[in-house]
């Protein structure tokens, strides 16, 4: 009679919950909007208790749509948006500030102070200092309640990340743990080690007391006695380390890129962590059993969110669909470039001051071309990540794709043109949700292994490579030249 299993995925701007079959397929999905709240410039904030809300609220959505109940759900799988930060109350359950969201930027002083202690940290966690992980956020609570300090001292508050927040909901505050693929995203957990690092809680003065147990990915935590006497939460990973599992990348070398808002690639790099020098990040993957595999991070802050401006800032588009027939709509760009660094430019730059600058344009440039050298651009930037991962690790196989903006097919052609590499893009593009329903399904046994998630595991679209080796380093020299002046233009 199981037949499912119920996969959370809790974001930033909303919570779903999706029922997948044995064969992966999407059954049933319900969302809920979340709110973010921004009470001074940089800061983003959201209600913890209505975080948990809106997944009992999915859940039985969910359910309902399907027609059924608990008990025809295998295990729960949970991912969730990192880094972001909750402390509460052991004995009431009740959080005690809002949830620090990763964008925040309220904790920034006090990574500042950290500056000087840069690589230390980097070396044991992988991470880069900054107020995006959980780290600086914790310190920032303790030091914004009252009593804080003290009574995380005396054991009365409790961290955690988002889905140890679910997991401690779920399971009526008996479990308090998460997974080893969120804790590498605090700042507090030495990826080397595979263990909270006492001299990082003592640089951050963060007591061992208020953390969670750091349990494998794919693992038996505890029931989720909220919903059900029956039904066990056995699958935890962040957000794009599930992608990366749900993308079936379980080899070295394989790689995913999520084209949202921002784009998102991660690398396999296998059992050993490896520290980049082109500012990646290094990061857990996930944990089976005692095996930690790492991934390469890299990150694009702006990819399909430079369709979103084209529709809603310049009215180019009515809606983001557009965009492919009008690109396709000419040969090229007509020798123009558009670098869309509207907030400063990602991996491997690290630059925040940049900004957004167009070049090349004559009286002869059309809105099309304008519309094309936009989404080239989000491909160029993927490039950058790509050859950056390159370069720490040559053994870069191929690239499977998902997110939003992989439905424009000029955009993942361009890619695959660019990169010179094949592109695979999956049946089900929920590969988010997917990733921890396959890590559940390991651990509960409804799945007997990795190859047979493989074997059920197929794709929609595959691009090939088409464009000459000799346009291609043409066109990247161009896109170099002009990343190279907007980063000279202050
Ligand atoms: P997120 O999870 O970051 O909200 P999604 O994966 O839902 O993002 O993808 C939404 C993004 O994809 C938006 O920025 C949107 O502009 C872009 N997008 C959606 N459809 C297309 C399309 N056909 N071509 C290009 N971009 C698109």
């Amino acid at each position: 009679m199981k037949k499912y299993i119920l996969s959370v995925d809790q974001g930033t701007t909303s919570t779903r919950a999706i029922l997948f079959d044995h064969e992966g397929h999407v059954c049933s999905m319900a969302q809920r909007e979340v709110e973010c709240l921004f009470p001074k410039p940089g800061w983003v904030e959201a209600d913890a208790l209505g975080i948990w809300v809106s997944v009992i609220d999915v859940v039985n959505e969910v359910l309902v749509k399907e027609n059924v109940t608990m008990d025809y759900v295998d295990s729960i799988g949970i991912t969730n948006q990192r880094e972001t930060a909750i402390v509460w109350d052991k004995n009431t359950g009740l959080p005690v500030y809002h949830a620090i969201v990763w964008q925040s930027r309220q904790s920034v002083e006090i990574c500042e102070k950290l500056e000087d202690k840069k690589e230390y940290i980097h070396e044991k966690t992988g991470l880069l200092i900054n107020p995006y992980f959980s780290a600086s956020k914790i310190r920032f609570i303790l030091d914004e309640i009252p009593n804080g300090q003290e009574r995380a001292e005396k054991g009365e508050l409790l961290f955690g990340t988002v889905d140890c927040w679910i997991i401690y909901k779920m399971t009526k505050g008996k479990v308090h743990a998460t997974d080893a693929s969120n804790a590498s995203r605090t700042m507090l957990y030495n990826i080397y080690e595979n263990k909270w690092d006492d001299d990082l809680l003592k640089l951050f003065n963060i007591p061992k007391a208020i953390l969670p147990k750091v349990l494998p990915s794919s693992y038996h935590y505890g029931v989720a006695s909220f919903f059900s006497d029956k039904v066990e939460i056995c699958g935890v990973a962040g957000d794009q380390q599930a992608a990366l599992f749900g993308q079936t990348c379980y080899e070295v070398g394989e790689s995913k890129n999520t084209y949202g808002t921002g784009c998102f690639m991660l690398l396999n790099i296998g059992e050993k962590p490896v520290l980049s020098k082109k500012g990646l990040l290094t990061t857990v993957a996930w944990k089976i059993g005692d095996k930690v595999t790492y991934a390469l991070e890299g990150s694009v802050f702006v990819g399909g969110a430079v369709v979103q401006w084209l529709r809603d800032q310049m009215h180019l588009l009515h809606d983001a669909s557009e965009s492919e027939k009008f690109a396709m709509e000419v040969n090229d760009t007509n020798g123009m470039y558009f670098v869309p660094a509207f907030v400063g430019l990602g991996t491997p730059y690290w630059d925040d001051d940049a900004r957004g600058s167009a070049f090349g344009m004559t009286r002869g440039t059309t809105k099309n071309h304008f519309i094309r050298a936009c989404l080239e651009a989000i491909a160029y930037q993927c490039k950058d990540v790509f050859a950056a991962m390159s370069e720490e690790n040559c053994c870069l196989k191929n690239l499977k794709v998902d997110g939003g903006a992989t439905k424009n097919k000029f955009l993942m052609q361009f890619q695959s043109d660019i990169l010179n590499t094949e592109i695979m893009l999956p049946s089900c593009l929920e590969t988010t949700a997917l990733g921890v329903a396959y890590l559940s399904g390991l651990a509960s046994g409804f799945y007997k292994d990795i190859q047979e998630i493989k074997s059920i595991h197929s794709y929609q679209a595959i691009f090939k490579p088409q464009m000459k080796e000799e346009e291609v380093n043409e066109k990247y020299a161009g896109w170099k030249k002009a990343i190279d002046a907007t980063r000279h233009y202050r």
